[in-house]
C-alpha cells in the first residue's frame, strides 16, 4: 500500500502531486521518509542565552504604540519595543502594516527571528499574541523546490503519517536494534517529522543514520561480492617458503603493521579473485616495502610484475631501489618516455618475451606499444592519479592482474570505507621504530632571516635543505614567490659557502635528474625547488623542508611535503612560511605544528573541507547521505560496516527470515537493477 501514488494520500491533488514528484516523491512510502532538511526551534531560551544572527523566539510585553513607517513601492516597517526580562528589545516586522492594529501597548506577544545582540533587535519572521506556550516548539522545515512550500509539505506528510504509518514495516533485525538501543521504525518517523523533544529527535536520527549507512553498506557490499565472483580465475600459487626468505633477507624487522597489510595482499593474490586493494601509509611507513615483497611473489608464481608510478623521478629511485633489493634473483627493467630508440625496442622485446620480471615505469607502462607476457600483479603508486580509466585500458589489453594502489594521502578512514566501498583498504599506520618526529614551526615570512640562520647551522653540521616556492613563474599575482627569485636570492645569501640548485617541472627529464642526483651526493645542500620534489623523493640527509606561502596548500600536500624530511637518523624540522589570512588557513598551520599522524590530519582536513571538497567536487562519487553525516557519524558508519559484513558473510540476507524487508529494500536497488560499480 505504501507504494501507491502520493496523491492516494488525502489532500494531495493533481497539481501538488506533480510539485512532489519534482522532488523525486512519487510513493507514500517517499512521502514517510522525506526527512525535514532542518528544524526551527520555537523554544523561549533567557536573553542570555540567545547567539548573534541566530533564529531565536523571545516572549515580552508591548510598550508603547508600535510605529509604522512606509518606504519604496509598498513597502512597509512597523518597529515596536518589547520589555523582555526587565530590558526594552526592539522587534521590527517588514510589510506587515496589518499588524499595527493587532498589537496595542501592554499585549504579551511570542516573536520569532533573527537576532542581533549588538543592537538587542530581532528581525521578526513570525509573531503571535500571547504567551508561548500554545506553540510546538520543534518545527519541521522541508526542502522545497517550484511553487511548493515547506508547508505544505508539513501537511501532506501529517495527513500521510494518519493514514499510512502503521504500515510501515521495521526492517532492522531485531537484534540490532535492541543492541544499539535505537527507537523503532515507525516511532522514528514520526520523530523525525514532529519532535516533541530534542531527544526524540537525537534518538530518531541516531536510527536513521544508522539505517542510511548499513543499507549502504550491504548494497557496497554485495556488489563487490558479486564482483569478485565475476573476476575468478587469477589465482597466483606463489612460493611461500621463497616469499619468506626474501623478507628475511631484507635489512630490517617488518612492522606490526607492514605484516598485517602483506598478509592482506599475499592473500588476495593467491585467491581465485581478482585482487583490487588500496595500501595506505604516511610518508616512510614502508609501504614500497611491502610492495615489492608482493612482486617478488609473483615472480615466484612465474608472472610479472609491474610498478607505476607518476613521475619518471620516482619511476627512477624506484627502480634503482627495487633493483638492489631483487639482486640476480629478477631482471627489473625501466620503462619512461625518456627511455627512447633501440633501448626502449629492446625493453619492449624483453616484456613481452618474459625476460623482464618487473618493469618499472610511468603511464608510458600502458600505452598500446606495451605487450606483457603473462601479468600477475600492478602496483600503482599514488592512487589518485590512476583511475578508472588506466584500470580499462589493461582490462583491455585481456590482462586481469591484481591490483595494489598505494598512497600516501591518507584518505580519512571515514572516506575510505565510503568512497571506496568497493576497494579493499589495508592500512599501514605505524612507522619502522626509531623514527624521530618531524619538529613543525610556524613562522611569518618577516623571520626569514633567522630561518636562513637556521639552515645555514644545519648545513655546516653536513646536513641538507628544500624550500619549497608555489609556482614557478610570475604570476598575476604579485604576491606569489616566484621560485627563480628565492633561487636567486638564496645564492646571493650562501654566496660561496653553500651549494643552492633550482627545480622546477619546466626542466628537461635529463636536467631535473642531473639537479636531483646533485641534492642525493650533497653537492647541492640547498635545494629550491616547486612541488615537483613532493612525490616520494628520498634523501635521507636532508633534515629541513622549508615552504613558502604555506597557507596556499592544503593540509595533505603540506604533510607530504613534510615527509620528505625525517628519513636519516637526524632530527629534522619543517618550517612553515605563513601569514594567513582566514581563520581557515591559520588553523590549518596550527594543525600542522600539533600533529604529526597523516591519518589524524587528514581527519581533520576533511573536518575543515568537508568531503565533497576532499577529493574535489566532480572526481568524488561520495555518496550523499540524507540523515547521517560521515565526518560526524562517523562511528556509526564503522558499526554498520562491520555489521554489514557480518550479514553478508552469514549469507542471512538469503536465509533468514528476520531479514526480510531489508533484503527486499537492497534487492530494489542492486539486485533488481543489476548496477555495477565501474
Ligand atoms: P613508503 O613507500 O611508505 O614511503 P618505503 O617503503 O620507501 O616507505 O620505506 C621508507 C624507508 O624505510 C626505506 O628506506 C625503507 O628501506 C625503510 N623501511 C621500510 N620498512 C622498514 C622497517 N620495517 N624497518 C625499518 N626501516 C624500514
Ligand atoms: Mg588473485
Amino acid at each position: 500500500m505504501l507504494n501507491q501514488p502520493v496523491n492516494q494520500v488525502k489532500g494531495i491533488g493533481e497539481k501538488l502531486q506533480e510539485e512532489l514528484n519534482g522532488l523525486g516523491i512519487e510513493t507514500v512510502r517517499d512521502l514517510l521518509l522525506y526527512f525535514p532538511a532542518r528544524y526551527d526551534v520555537y523554544e523561549i531560551k533567557p536573553l542570555s542565552e540567545l547567539v548573534h544572527e541566530d533564529k531565536v523566539t523571545i516572549e515580552g510585553e508591548v510598550i508603547g504604540q508600535p510605529s509604522l513607517s512606509f518606504y519604496g513601492k509598498r513597502k512597509s516597517r512597523l518597529t515596536m519595543n518589547l520589555q523582555v526580562e526587565h530590558v526594552v528589545v526592539k522587534a521590527v516586522m517588514f510589510n506587515r502594516a496589518f499588524a499595527k492594529k493587532q498589537l496595542q501597548a501592554g499585549d504579551k506577544v511570542t516573536v520569532t527571528g533573527k537576532w542581533d545582540q549588538h543592537r538587542l533587535q530581532i528581525t521578526v519572521s513570525n509573531y503571535k499574541k500571547g504567551a508561548a506556550k500554545s506553540q510546538i516548539p520543534i518545527q519541521p522545515v522541508y526542502a522545497v523546490k517550484g511553487n511548493l512550500t515547506s508547508l505544505q509539505i508539513k501537511k501532506a506528510v501529517s495527513s500521510a503519517l494518519t493514514e499510512y504509518l502503521d504500515q510501515l514495516n521495521e526492517i532492522l533485525p531485531a537484534d540490532y536494534l535492541a543492541s544499539y538501543k535505537l527507537p523503532e521504525r515507525k516511532e522514528a518517523v514520526r520523530h523525525m517529522h514532529f519532535p516533541p523533544t530534542h531527544q526524540h529527535l537525537k534518538h530518531a536520527r541516531r536510527r536513521f543514520t544508522y539505517e542510511e549507512f548499513l543499507l549502504f553498506q550491504l548494497k557496497m557490499q554485495l556488489l563487490r561480492k558479486r564482483k569478485k565472483e565475476a573476476t575468478m580465475g587469477n589465482a597466483q600459487n606463489f612460493d611461500d617458503r621463497k616469499v619468506e626468505q626474501f623478507v628475511h633477507r631484507l635489512p630490517f624487522r617488518l612492522t606490526g603493521a607492514q605484516k598485517h597489510s602483506l598478509e592482506e595482499i599475499l592473500s588476495d593474490m593467491k585467491s581465485p579473485y581478482r585482487m583490487n586493494r588500496l595500501l595506505q601509509g604516511d610518508v616512510g611507513s614502508g609501504k614500497t616495502a611491502v610492495a615489492a615483497i608482493g612482486l617478488f611473489a609473483a615472480l615466484t608464481a612465474g608472472k610479472q610484475g609491474a610498478l607505476m608510478v607518476p613521475t619518471e623521478i620516482l619511476a627512477e629511485q624506484h627502480y634503482d631501489s627495487l633493483s638492489s633489493m631483487f639482486g640476480d634473483t629478477a631482471k627489473v627493467v625501466l620503462l619512461t618516455g625518456s627511455v627512447k630508440g633501440k633501448r626502449r625496442n629492446e625493453i619492449l622485446r624483453q616484456i613481452k618475451e618474459r625476460e623482464a620480471d618487473v618493469i618499472v615505469g610511468t603511464h608510458a607502462l600502458i600505452q598500446d606499444e606495451v605487450f606483457f607476457s603473462d601479468l600477475g600483479l600492478v602496483i600503482v603508486d599514488e592512487q589518485h592519479r590512476f583511475g578508472v580509466e588506466q584500470r580499462r585500458v589493461l582490462r583491455d589489453k585481456g590482462l586481469n592482474p591484481d591490483v595494489l594502489f598505494m598512497t600516501a594521502t591518507p584518505i580519512p578512514r571515514t572516506l575510505a570505507i565510503t568512497a571506496f566501498g568497493d576497494m579493499d583498504v589495508s592500512v599501514i599506520d605505524e612507522m619502522p621504530s626509531g623514527r624521530k618526529e618531524v619538529e613543525t614551526y610556524w613562522v611569518k615570512e618577516n623571520m626569514l632571516d633567522r630561518v636562513l640562520q637556521f639552515i645555514s647551522k644545519e648545513i655546516s653540521a653536513g646536513h641538507q635543505a628544500y624550500v619549497i616556492c608555489p609556482l614557478i613563474e610570475e604570476s598575476e599575482k604579485l604576491d606569489i614567490q616566484n621560485a627563480v627569485d628565492v633561487y636567486n636570492q638564496l645564492v646571493h645569501y650562501f654566496a660561496d659557502d653553500f651549494q643552492v640548485g633550482l627545480m622546477h617541472g619546466r626542466l628537461h627529464a635529463d636536467e631535473k635528474e642531473e639537479v636531483m642526483k646533485s641534492f642525493a651526493s650533497n653537492q647541492i645542500q640547498v635545494l629550491v625547488s616547486t612541488t615537483v620534489v613532493e612525490v616520494g623523493v628520498n634523501v635521507p640527509n636532508a633534515t629541513i623542508m622549508v615552504i613558502y606561502d604555506a597557507e596556499r596548500f592544503g593540509l595533505s600536500q603540506l604533510h607530504q611535503l613534510r615527509g620528505r624530511v625525517g628519513r636519516g637518523d637526524a632530527q629534522s624540522y619543517c618550517i612553515l612560511l605563513a601569514d594567513p589570512k582566514g581563520e581557515v588557513g591559520k588553523e590549518r598551520m596550527r594543525i600542522m605544528t600539533e600533529t604529526s599522524n597523516g591519518f589524524e590530519l587528514s581527519e581533520q582536513d576533511l573536518k575543515l573541507r568537508g568531503p565533497g571538497d576532499f577529493f574535489g567536487r566532480k572526481q568524488s562519487g561520495i555518496p550523499e547521505f540524507k540523515v547521517g553525516d560521515m565526518v560526524h557519524d562517523y562511528r556509526a558508519l564503522e558499526t554498520a560496516r562491520k555489521d554489514a559484513q557480518e550479514i553478508i558473510q552469514s549469507n542471512a540476507l538469503e536465509n533468514d527470515g528476520a531479514y526480510q524487508y531489508i533484503r527486499e529494500e537492497i534487492e530494489a536497488d542492486v539486485i533488481m537493477k543489476g548496477k555495477t560499480l565501474d
